[in-house]
This record gives C-alpha cells, structure tokens and sequence, in this order.
C-alpha cells in the first residue's frame, strides 16, 4: 500500500525552493525523538492476543480504549477538534473513527484516509499525555481530510502542509520547545521544530527523497504554519486551548444567531 506511484510528481512543483539554513543543534535534538505520525500506516493484521495473560492487568489494547476515552472527554485540544469536525458535518465517532492496534516500529499513530480511521498504536503508546499528542495529531489530519479535498497521494505538498499544521497545533513541539526556551531562548525553534518534524512525518510514509520533502514542506510553509484553524491561534499549552475552545463555541454560538 505504501510507494504510491504517484507521489513522484515533483514534475508538477514550480517555483525554487525557500532556502533556509539547515536544522539548528537544537533542531536536530529535537528530532531525536521517534516520528509521531505516520499518516498511511502499514496495518498489521489484526488477532495478536496478549503474551502471557498475567502479564499485566490489562492489555495493551484494553489500556489504549481507556486512555483514549479518557482523551476524548478531557483534552481541551481534542474537545475542540470534535466540535470542530462536527460542525464540518464530520462527526467523530470513537467505535467507527478510531482503532487501538500494534504497529511496525516505534510509529505512535496514523490517519487512514481511506476509511477516515484513526490507528492508535497501542504497543508504542505508554502514557495519557503520549496519547493526547497523537490523537490531537491525528485529528488535525481527519480535520483536514473533513474540510477540504486533499490529495494525500498525488501531491506531496497537500500531505506536507497536513504535516506542518498537526506538528504546529497538536503541542508535538511545544514541550520541546519551553525546555529549549527555558534552557537556550531559542525562539525561534517552535518553527524549526514543526519543519523538521514535517519533513520526517513525509518521509515516514512516501518513497521520496529528503530533498523532495524539504522543497514541499518549505513551498506550503509559510501559508500552513500560519492557518491555525480551528485552533485561532498556537495553543502552546491546555490552557491555550481550553481558551481556543472557548473562543471556538462562542463562535459558532454567534453564527448560529445570525
Ligand atoms: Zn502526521
């Protein structure tokens, strides 16, 4: 499923790249984690039962059903995003649009265009506040998918500028981000950080070169790191998006009067 033959039109790309400087120290730390995201991935066949039953309590599979329903009704991050779906006439319904598996690798997650499903990978999901970063994640893709006709496969720069606003608005850089503002005032690194995480998220799932997905996320950056819907604007923290919420409903409360 993956290596789409389509996704090697860099023919159709015009225009040079917007050159930037490469990664700073403090990029490249950042990226030392694993990739979040893979945004078409690779299922496992299902029917894995749990090694040894005394193992633990609970299974991997039980753990992430509670975690993530313990995500849908408390993080002000995803009670936004599901309102938001919904009033784009995309309700989430956590049985249909969401599916604990084990998965490949250290992949957190992933958006099934396909079925609209979102894949938590239970194996690789050890905390709550790991799961709210992957389901905000994800529901920035499903957002996405919901509000507008993306072409995840046939242009690159479509799934790029995905990439871009989930690492921008999902938090995935904002705890690396105060530790290094904290330690080094690198104000900058929220931006090099949603970049290179971009770039990684693109080349976790597409046959490309690193060139190829450095030019696509650098054409779409400016005007995707800069649409922070539903959001309004970065919510750098819960309580950021809990104002975002806010701001959000009375938003639609205001449409919907007039
Ligand atoms: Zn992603």
């Amino acid at each position: 499923m993956q290596e789409e033959a389509a996704a090697k039109s860099a023919g159709g790309m015009a225009g040079a790249p917007d050159e930037r400087g490469p990664g700073s120290a403090a990029g490249e730390q950042g990226q030392q984690q694993h990739v979040a995201c893979q945004v078409f991935p690779e299922r496992l066949a299902q029917g894995n039962p749990q090694q040894g039953f005394l193992s633990s309590f609970f299974t991997n599979n039980q753990k992430c059903q509670l975690m993530l329903l313990k995500t849908l009704q408390t993080n002000p991050y995803v009670k936004l995003l599901l309102d938001a779906m919904k009033h784009s006439g995309c309700a989430v319904n956590k049985e249909r649009h969401f599916s604990c598996e084990d998965c490949d690798g250290n992949v957190s997650g992933g958006f099934d265009a396909s079925t609209s499903q979102i894949v938590l990978c239970q194996n690789n999901i050890g905390s709550q506040a790991h799961m709210n970063r992957v389901v905000t994640h994800e529901l920035i893709h499903a957002f996405d998918h919901c509000r507008a006709h993306v072409h995840w496969f046939t242009d690159v720069r479509h799934l790029a500028c995905s990439e871009v606003r989930a690492a921008n608005l999902s938090g995935d850089c904002s705890l690396v981000n105060e530790i290094f503002r904290l330690h080094f005032g690198l104000k900058q690194h929220h931006q090099t950080c949603v970049r290179d995480r971009a770039i990684l998220s693109i080349l976790a799932v597409r046959n490309i070169s690193k060139e190829v997905a450095q030019k696509a996320v650098d054409e779409v950056f400016e005007s995707c790191f800069n649409d922070h819907e539903p959001f309004g604007r970065i919510p750098h923290n819960k309580t950021y998006a809990r104002y975002a919420h806010r701001d959000f409903q009375n938003r639609d409360r205001y449409y919907s009067n007039i």
